[in-house]
């Protein structure tokens, strides 16, 4: 039997393995998800099946609950609610490993297997700080409960390796001389070191947070798996460490930034946040005006942000550019890697409206381009392309690389305000003479737009 599970199991790494590669592009995204829903399905099944694997009624129960949740949750969240989910189902997860490894340390003491002890306490420290980082995250992502802007207070970093310290001797306590008492510290100071760690985090860094939560999540459970000799944990808690390590280093890439400034670079508040509106002024266009100057154009660029997700306006902005397009117009998307707020937000969007991925220009393909076009037509999308990004060095996101819809003949932005996006961060922009601003929903801006293109 245990051959069978093992044999099981090794169908189920290569289902993960699939997985990933099949989420690695929108065109086979689907199809890695099911197998990877598929390759735990049946690792689940054949558990029940391994030797010492007894309570199968509180598992069952505790599954019906898990399911319970889980499935109306996933079900009913709305599209612009998905990064949240993402982060409170990340979180869990890293409970979840520390939860196993200290109970199995609690099962086993006071004699934990050699070798055991450094796994557990590994997957319990790590397991905790992704927990309640992730929770952090989720309230930033969640914007109405604490800001995505950074929390500071002076001397955060030496207070945070303070903590750390704190936990790696409590480690080699544990370690050298058991005990339940200094493990039950130990995880409550990685809680509080996983809100510490993630606070300071802000501005438009919180991406990069994610994954390496995400990487840490992961981590624990391959040291779970260690604890409980499981070797598909072990293979697919290494297989999230890596991809999320992996994707951590491309967002901070994207980022124009070194990790080590992102997670500890954070000094708080800078005097460009929330600059004053008064004396500024914005020029403000009329539907009539903006499609006559887009169904006149050469060449327009659309560039979709965290406010078409919030909209769900992928299927009107389509249209807008199908009739652009039948009029003789070249329409492309320009897409920012961290626009929206879960990494390939915008691409999700565009393919449930069936925009052809022909049409979509990463950053480094769009910003030559940018220069000759006519009109950019900036849908809900603020930080990815403010300019204090690249002109500013006193801003908080001075070094990432934008979408430089500043170079285009003509910038429309379509939001509902002038706010600051997901950063806090001014954008001189939207003042800008070559701006025009048409305020409202953008679902229903482009609806309008749709209605006097077809007229123009
Ligand atoms: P931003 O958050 O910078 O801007 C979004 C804009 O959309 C806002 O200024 C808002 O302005 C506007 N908006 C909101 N709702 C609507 C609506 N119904 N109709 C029209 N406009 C609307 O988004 P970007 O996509 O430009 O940038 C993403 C930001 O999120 C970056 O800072 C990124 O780092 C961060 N982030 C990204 C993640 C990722 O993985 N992609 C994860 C976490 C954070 P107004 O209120 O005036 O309408």
């Amino acid at each position: 039997m245990t051959l069978a599970i093992g044999y099981v199991y090794l169908i189920t790494a290569i289902c993960f393995i699939l997985a990933l590669k099949g989420l690695s592009s929108p065109r086979s995204a689907r199809l890695g998800n099911l197998l990877g829903a598929l390759g735990m399905l049946a690792a689940v099944a054949v558990t029940f099946l391994a030797p010492g694997v007894g309570n199968t009624a509180w598992i069952l129960v505790a599954m019906a609950v898990g399911t319970a949740i889980g499935v109306p949750a996933a079900r009913a969240v709305p599209m612009t609610a998905i990064p949240q989910m993402v982060a409170a189902f990340n979180g869990v997860g890293g409970g979840a490993a520390a939860v196993v490894a200290i109970a199995d340390y609690l099962r086993s003491s006071p004699e934990p297997a050699a070798g055991t002890a450094t796994a557990v306490l590994f997957s319990a420290a790590i397991g905790c700080i992704s927990l309640a980082g992730s929770a952090i995250t989720f309230l930033k992502l969640q914007e109405a409960l604490i800001g995505g802007r950074p929390i500071t207070y002076p001397g955060q970093s030496a207070f945070n390796a303070v903590l750390l310290a704190v936990i790696v001797a409590l480690g080699v306590v544990v370690a050298t001389a058991g005990g339940t008492l200094p493990l039950a510290i130990l995880a409550g100071v990685s809680l509080v070191l996983g809100v510490t760690f993630v606070l300071p985090i802000g501005g438009a860094d919180v991406p990069v947070a994610i994954s390496l939560l995400n990487s840490f999540t992961g981590l624990a459970v391959a040291a779970s798996g260690f604890v409980l000799s499981n070797t598909l944990l072990i293979v697919a808690g290494t297989l999230v460490g890596a991809s999320g390590t992996l994707l951590t280093r491309l967002m901070s890439q994207a980022m124009g930034r070194p990790l080590t400034n992102i997670l500890f670079g954070a000094l708080g508040g800078t005097a460009s946040e929330a600059v004053a509106q008064e004396g500024r002024t914005v020029r403000r266009g009329t539907p009539e005006d903006i499609a006559t100057m887009l169904a006149y154009s050469r060449k327009v660029a659309v560039v979709p942000g965290y406010g078409l997700a919030v909209a769900q306006a992928q299927h009107t902005v389509r249209e807008l550019t199908d009739l652009l397009e039948a009029r003789g117009v070249e329409v492309f998307y320009a897409i920012h890697p961290v626009a929206g707020r879960m990494p390939g937000h915008m691409n999700v969007l565009l393919a449930e409206a069936n925009v052809s991925y022909d049409h979509l220009k990463d950053l480094d393909q769009a910003n030559p381009e940018l220069a000759t076009t006519d009109v950019a037509l900036v849908v809900g999308a603020n930080d990815v392309v403010n300019p204090a990004a690249r002109d500013d060095p006193g801003s908080p996101i001075y070094g990432m690389p934008i979408l430089e819809v500043d170079q285009a003949g003509t910038v429309v932005f379509l939001k509902r305000s002038l706010r600051p996006g997901f950063a806090g961060v001014d954008n001189a922009l939207l003042f800008h003479p070559r701006t025009i601003m048409l305020f409202g929903d953008a679902k229903e801006s482009l609806t309008q737009l749709v209605a006097r293109v077809k007229e123009a």
